[in-house]
C-alpha cells in the first residue's frame, strides 16, 4: 500500500511538516478547516533567541537545514521591560518579529508559498474519516480542545489575551514588555511588538485561575493601555483588537498514536513562561515529517521540547510567586550585567534556570509529572536541534 499523508491544519506545524514532507519526495494532503491561510486577526509575534538556545538564529537555522526561508519584517536589537517602578535596557541580537494572521507576508503565507500541495480549505473531515483513508495523519490544528477528544492532553494553564493593533511612530527593532500585578496578574505580561514603523501590536496576556473572573479585565486592560501610552509618550490610535480566552498551554500525554503524530500546540510547544511557541512549533512538523519519512524517531527529536516545555512551566510556577517588589528586583537585576550576559552569552536560559527551580523547588501542582519526568531530563540532549 501507498504512504497517504493528510495533515489537519494549515498552521506553522502543519505547513513546515509539508515543506519537510515534500523535501523527501511525500506528497501530503492539507486540510484547513478556515477559507484561506491565516484567516484570523493579524498581530506581531517574536521569536527570542534566548529561548531557542542552542540555536542563535531561527531564521538561518530553518535555512539552513530545512530550507524553510523565512523573510522577518525586523530584528529586534532591544528590548526594554518594565516592571512598577524599575526599567530594564537590553541591547543586543534578541530575536525578530513576525507578522501572523490573515496579512499577506504572515509567516503562515510565507510558508504556505513554499507548499507544492494543494491545501484543501473549509475542511470538515474529522480525525476519525481521515484514519480510514490515509496511512498516516498530522494534527496540527493548534488546539488542544482537539487532541484532548483523542488522547490524554495535561493542561499547564490557560491565558487572556486581549490585543489591538495601534498606530502610531514605533522603531521597528525596539520590542517592550512590562510586568505588573495591577494590569496583568498571577506574572501576566504586556507587550508593544512593532510590525512597522507606523503600526504595532499591543497584547496583554495572563494566567486564568479561579478567582480571576474577580478581575475586571476591562480595566485590566484600560490600565495596561495608559502605562503604555504613558511610557511611550503618546497616545496610541487603535485600528483593530482580538481576544482570545482560555488559550491552552500544555502537553500532549504522547507524541503519537499509531501513525497519528501530534505536532505544534497540539503536541505542547508553547513555553509557558512567555506564551512563546513559534519555533519549537514549526520544528516539530518538520521532525513529524522527517519520522514519517523513516529518517528519525520523532519522540528522539522532540525530546528537548518536551524538556523546555516542562522547564518553562517550572519557571512560570516561580515567577507566579513574585509580587511587585519581586519583580522589581528582577528587572532591577537584568538592567545591566546580568542582562547583558542574558543576551550575549551562549547560556541556554531555559535549560539551566528551568532545572534549577525545578530540583530546589518541585512544582506543587505539577508534583507527579515532575518527578515522572525527572529521571530522563538529567540525561544530556541537545535542546531544539
Ligand atoms: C495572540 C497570540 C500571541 C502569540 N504570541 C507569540 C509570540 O510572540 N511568540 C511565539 O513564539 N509564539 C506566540 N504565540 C504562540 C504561537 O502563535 C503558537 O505556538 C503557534 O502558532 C502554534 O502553531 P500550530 O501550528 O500549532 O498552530 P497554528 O499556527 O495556530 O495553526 C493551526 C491551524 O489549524 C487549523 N485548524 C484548526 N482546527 C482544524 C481542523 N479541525 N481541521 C483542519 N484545520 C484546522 C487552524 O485554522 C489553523 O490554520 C502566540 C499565540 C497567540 C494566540
Amino acid at each position: 500500500m501507498k504512504m497517504r499523508v493528510a495533515i489537519m491544519g494549515a498552521g506553522l506545524s502543519g505547513l513546515s511538516c509539508a515543506i519537510e514532507l515534500e523535501r523527501h519526495g511525500i506528497h501530503p494532503t492539507i486540510l484547513e478547516r478556515r477559507s484561506r491561510v491565516g484567516d484570523r486577526f493579524i498581530n506581531g509575534e517574536v521569536f527570542a533567541d534566548i529561548f531557542s538556545r542552542p540555536v542563535k538564529d531561527e531564521v538561518r537555522y530553518l535555512a539552513e537545514n530545512h530550507q524553510i526561508y523565512i523573510q522577518p519584517p525586523s530584528n529586534i536589537n532591544e528590548l526594554i521591560l518594565y516592571s512598577p517602578n524599575q526599567q530594564a535596557t537590553l541591547k543586543g541580537p534578541i530575536g525578530f518579529v513576525s507578522i501572523r494572521g490573515r496579512h499577506e507576508e504572515s509567516l503562515e503565507n510565507q510558508l504556505a508559498r513554499q507548499v507544492k500541495s494543494k491545501v484543501h480549505f473549509n475542511a470538515e473531515e474529522s480525525y476519525e474519516d481521515l484514519l480510514r483513508e490515509y496511512t498516516h495523519v498530522v494534527v496540527a490544528t493548534g488546539d488542544a480542545e482537539y487532541v484532548k477528544r483523542i488522547q490524554a492532553f495535561e493542561v499547564g494553564l490557560t491565558v487572556t489575551l486581549k490585543g489591538t493593533t495601534v498606530e502610531g511612530a514605533f522603531s521597528r527593532a525596539r520590542v517592550i514588555c512590562w510586568f505588573d500585578q495591577r494590569f496583568a496578574p498571577h506574572t501576566g505580561y504586556g507587550f508593544l511588538i512593532p510590525f512597522s514603523e507606523k503600526e504595532a501590536t499591543l497584547v496583554l496576556a495572563y494566567p486564568e485561575y479561579k478567582g480571576i473572573s474577580a478581575y475586571d479585565k476591562d480595566e485590566l486592560w484600560k490600565r495596561f493601555q495608559d502605562r503604555a501610552s504613558r511610557d511611550l509618550g503618546q497616545s496610541l490610535k487603535v485600528t483593530d483588537s482580538f481576544e482570545v480566552n482560555e488559550y491552552i498551554m500544555g502537553i500532549a500525554e504522547s507524541p503519537r498514536l499509531g501513525n497519528t503524530l501530534f505536532v505544534g500546540n497540539c503536541l505542547g510547544t508553547i513555553m509557558p513562561l512567555m506564551g512563546f511557541g513559534q519555533f519549537p512549533s514549526i520544528l516539530s512538523g518538520i521532525y513529524a515529517a522527517l519520522d514519517i519519512c523513516g529518517i528519525e524517531k520523532y519522540e528522539d527529536l522532540i525530546a528537548s521540547i518536551r524538556s523546555s516545555y516542562y522547564n518553562s512551566l517550572a519557571l512560570r510556577r516561580f515567577v507566579e510567586s513574585l509580587d511587585n517588589d519581586g519583580i522589581d528586583k528582577v528587572i532591577k537585576l537584568l538592567n545591566g550585567y546580568w542582562g547583558y550576559k542574558l543576551i550575549h552569552s551562549k547560556i541556554n536560559f531555559l535549560k539551566w534556570a528551568g532545572y534549577a527551580v525545578r530540583t530546589l523547588s518541585p512544582v506543587p501542582t505539577f508534583d507527579r509529572t515532575v518527578q515522572e519526568r525527572r529521571a530522563s531530563d538529567v540525561q544530556p540532549h541537545t535542546d531544539q536541534q
